[in-house]
């Protein structure tokens, strides 16, 4: 999978080619850009392309020296996730071996200062296999305040045999020294129609769906390919269900059985407990595109575009007021979860709340 076979950000891709062309591979790199761009997969694209034997300026993933490389990227994130199973914390950074190509992760929520120093011990070292290390560092925000330290003085005393390809999706979250010393690239969101063509090949997806998969994925390369529709329509029906619940026409004299559905739809989405932030952010995405079919009417880009005949009956139930309303619980039951507090008191009072304002604006 040579570096054609990369998908969007082309401005960084041809920068990558640059260097990698020119031999101008600084010791020092960072690649920023949200999640699921593909940071990392270019990061180790360019460490290939500076050790294939077959293709000049590219790689070939099929020579010695690219399925070594490979290999060692392979073993040294095996190595991190069996370390991550371990329990004590302080084993996890037990007998660290470095290949010549190397990935780091954060062990615990972060990049331990041991992870550092076996870094440090080892870039000043003469590589094994290959004539140049590579170190990958991925989430390099996480590095633990402690380890910042030992990181910045590698880079201030560049080793000669190594270099370094720190990724984050905020480089502002990283220590303006330690950003100062590496050349920034900087990543974008891929383009829709980048994303349909990828799921064109590999999804057996109907055209909406596929608009749908690539909206949900919004700019996300991972997200797109790890989509699954069945589980996404599955997270998404009790939102479904809240959503013609509340917006469900109510007689002023209203009975109490028309309060069940309201109730059950609340406790399906509170029961979602596991995933509760991947549905909220379902909930948190219908809202968005109920905003913006009352807004633009049918025309409107929703993500939920199998949806749309639906959202706009809803969006016209609801008005503006009964979209901020959800707004509203929606936020407030994301700050319970953040607390670990019972959503669905959240979510049944949000129901209520809007149902009545529902009825006094006379719907
Ligand atoms: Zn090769």
């Amino acid at each position: 999978m040579p570096f054609d076979s990369f998908i969007g950000n082309s401005k960084a891709l041809a920068s990558v080619r640059e260097m990698v062309a020119g031999g101008r591979v600084p010791g020092s790199l960072l690649f920023s850009g949200p999640d699921g761009v593909g940071k990392k997969t270019l990061a180790r694209m360019l460490a290939k392309a500076l050790v294939c034997e077959r293709s000049e300026g590219d790689f070939c993933d099929a020579c010695p020296r690219c399925r070594k490389a490979e290999e060692m990227f392979t073993a040294a994130e095996e190595d991190l996730a069996r370390r991550r199973e371990i329990k004590e914390a302080a084993r996890r950074v037990e007998g660290l071996v470095y290949f010549d190509f190397q990935i780091l992760e954060p062990l615990t929520r972060f990049i331990l200062t041991e992870q550092l120093r076996q870094l440090r011990h080892v870039a000043y070292t003469r590589p094994f296999e290959f004539p140049r290390r590579i170190f990958i560092i991925d989430d390099a925000q996480t590095i633990h305040w402690q380890a910042a330290d030992l990181l910045l003085k590698v880079l201030e005393e560049p080793p000669e045999t190594t270099s370094f390809i720190l990724v984050c999706s905020n480089p502002y979250e990283l220590r303006p020294t330690i950003r100062s010393r590496c050349l920034q690239i900087l990543f974008q969101p891929v383009a829709e129609s980048a994303i349909l063509e990828l799921l064109a090949q590999r999804e057996r997806l109907n055209e909406t769906q596929m608009v749908l998969a690539a909206r949900v994925a919004s700019g996300s390369v991972a997200k797109a390919r790890s989509f699954d529709l069945a589980a996404y329509e599955q997270r998404r029906k009790p939102w479904l269900e809240f959503l013609g619940a509340v917006t469900r026409r109510i007689p002023a004299s209203s009975a109490a059985a028309d309060w069940r559905p309201l109730f059950d739809s609340a406790k399906a989405l509170a029961e979602s407990r596991d995933d509760f932030e991947a549905a909220l952010d379902i909930g948190y995405s219908l809202l968005r595109d109920l905003l913006h079919v009352l807004l633009q009417g049918p025309q409107a880009e929703v993500t939920n575009v199998d949806l749309l005949p639906r959202l706009q009956a809803w969006a016209a139930g609801l008005g503006l007021q009964g979209i901020e309303l959800l707004k509203s619980g929606l936020d407030q039951a994301y700050r319970l979860q953040v607390r670990n507090i019972n959503q669905q008191l959240g979510l049944e009072a949000l129901g209520l709340e809007v149902w009545a304002s529902a009825r006094a604006l006379g719907r």
